[in-house]
């Protein structure tokens, strides 16, 4: 007996390394698909040591699981393109809430039907208080992920009804009242540890309060919310493991939690935000604010592949700006060869990582990772951002919010205060880009009418293959 228990501990401390070594892996792209690896082999010692050991279910029925798991996980890897992976996370993270509640739910329901048991037995009986508390957390957690996380895919993948929150009198004072009915039922929820229907109610809030929570939250914000999303989907397993007492659960999801909460921070730095300003602030542009009209009229400037390649031939240095177009472009490939092309001509070539840039935390460095395009290349926001004085040619693919002066200038903008890439302070600016549309904030930029700035509209990818087809001419 002791000997099995100690294998089961042994196997969960072996799966426990693995996701950390996994984690550390991840910090580096050259480490990043081995740490990937590692991490998925931690779980599947922890999926299939867990349902050993509990001999519900037989070995076929573990094979099976794991069968079909592999599949559905192969199939949607396969198929999700890389533009889609921040809607896929975002699922990901609200999928791990709402199966918190679902197995705290009916871990509940054992414990509720045991206690009636014992109390008929014994009328001094005591309820399992630590289930019950980490129990209902559980359900609390799980559920706002849950319906956060949907919220945020829709806004992800910009369904129309989600792209602006939707209105209604007093956000605040209701998400408050929720907040003070969600408070009572956990305290009724452990003062009648016979019935799950506080439970069930408490549910019911908490989804609502993860629509609520999320609905205003838009503009450029949405980076913070995906990482504090991430964050309480591993508070929630965590809180799921004390319920079934499984140290592996407790441990993966404190991991995530942590590393959830970490990002949440870097995520508040990048965009000079505080927390409670992104969950409780108003992040609609408000009125007053320059129209499209207004700041591009009359005023754009437009070039031709060959105009630009004039440009790069008499320039030393350049920096490359890329942005979400990039991702959607599948430019990656084109641009390290017309980084490499350009660097045959002498010319210094450097890439400007903004934190956000795309659609979710490193996307740029993953896609310029994926066409080999060296990490050393790639500069962070506060290092590259006093060197743009000095930069002749700056190119922006499919960049938008990021290098949008307004950030700086217009207090109302939803952007506003948010450190951008400072590219207008470069001698050219050449952005790539379909049309003037705006980009996920949904508001216009200026720097698309500036006077050192040419638009050099089209597809991200085509751009860039016929800019070098113009260099090499
Ligand atoms: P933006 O979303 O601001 O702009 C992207 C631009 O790319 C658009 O203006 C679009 O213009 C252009 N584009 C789209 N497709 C193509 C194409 N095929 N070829 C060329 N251009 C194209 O991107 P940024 O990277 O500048 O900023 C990211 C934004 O997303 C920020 O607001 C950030 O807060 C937000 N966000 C970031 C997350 C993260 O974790 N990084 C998560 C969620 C949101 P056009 O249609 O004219 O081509």
């Amino acid at each position: 007996m002791a000997t099995r228990t100690t294998i089961i501990a042994l196997a969960y401390l072996i799966s426990a390394v693995l996701f950390i070594l996994g984690i550390k892996g991840l910090t580096h792209p050259k480490t990043a698909v081995r740490g990937n690896l590692l991490g998925a082999m931690g779980m599947l010692v922890a999926v299939v040591v867990t349902l050993v050991s509990q001999e519900i279910v037989g070995y076929w029925m573990i094979v099976l699981g794991l069968a079909v798991g592999a599949t559905v996980g192969g199939v949607l890897a396969v198929k999700i393109e890389m533009t889609a992976m921040p809607q896929m996370v975002a699922l990901l993270n609200g999928f791990g809430g709402g199966a918190s509640v679902l197995v705290a739910w009916s871990e509940l329901i054992v414990k509720a039907n045991a206690y009636g048991v014992a109390l008929e037995k014994n009328s001094e009986a005591l309820p399992d208080y630590g289930t019950l508390v980490a129990g209902l957390l559980a359900g609390l957690i799980g559920a706002v992920t849950f319906w956060g996380s949907l919220v945020a895919f829709a806004k992800l993948q910009e369904f129309k009804s989600f792209k602006k929150p939707f209105d209604y009198p007093a956000k605040q004072a209701i998400n408050a009242g929720l907040g003070v009915v969600v408070i009572l039922l956990m305290v009724i929820g452990i003062m009648t540890p016979g019935s799950v229907a506080p439970y069930f109610f408490l549910v019911v809030v908490a989804s609502v309060l993860g629509v609520t929570l999320v609905n205003p939250i838009g503009g450029a914000d949405m980076p913070v919310v995906i990482a504090l999303l991430n964050s309480y989907s591993g508070l929630a397993a965590t809180a799921t493991g004390f319920v079934l007492n499984n140290t592996v659960l407790i441990i993966a999801g404190s991991l995530v939690g942590a590393s959830g909460v970490i990002l949440t921070q870097i995520m508040c730095k990048a965009m000079n935000r505080s927390l409670v300003h992104v969950l409780f602030g108003v992040m609609e542009a408000s009125e007053g604010s320059a129209t499209a009209d207004e700041v591009y009229g009359g005023r754009v400037k437009s070039t031709s592949a060959e105009e630009a390649a004039m440009l790069f031939d008499s320039a030393s240095r350049v920096v490359i700006v890329p942005g979400y177009g990039l991702a959607v472009a599948q430019a990656q490939h084109a641009v390290r060869d017309l980084t490499n092309l350009l660097e045959s001509k002498g010319i210094v070539v450097e890439f400007a990582i903004h934190p956000v840039a795309g659609r979710m935390p490193g996307h740029m460095n993953v896609l310029l990772a994926e066409a080999e395009i060296p990490y050393e290349q790639l500069k962070e926001m506060d290092e590259i951002n006093p060197s743009f004085a000095q930069t002749d040619v700056t190119l922006v693919i499919g960049a938008n919010d990021v290098v949008n002066p307004v950030a700086r200038t217009d207090p109302k903008s939803p952007i506003a205060g948010m450190p951008i890439l400072d590219v207008d302070k470069s001698r050219t600016v050449i952005v790539i880009k379909r049309s003037l549309s705006p980009g996920f904030a949904g508001i216009p930029n200026p720097l698309f009418a500036a006077d050192n700035t040419l638009m050099f509209f089209g597809d991200g990818k085509k751009a860039v293959l016929d800019l070098l087809a113009a260099l090499k001419e």
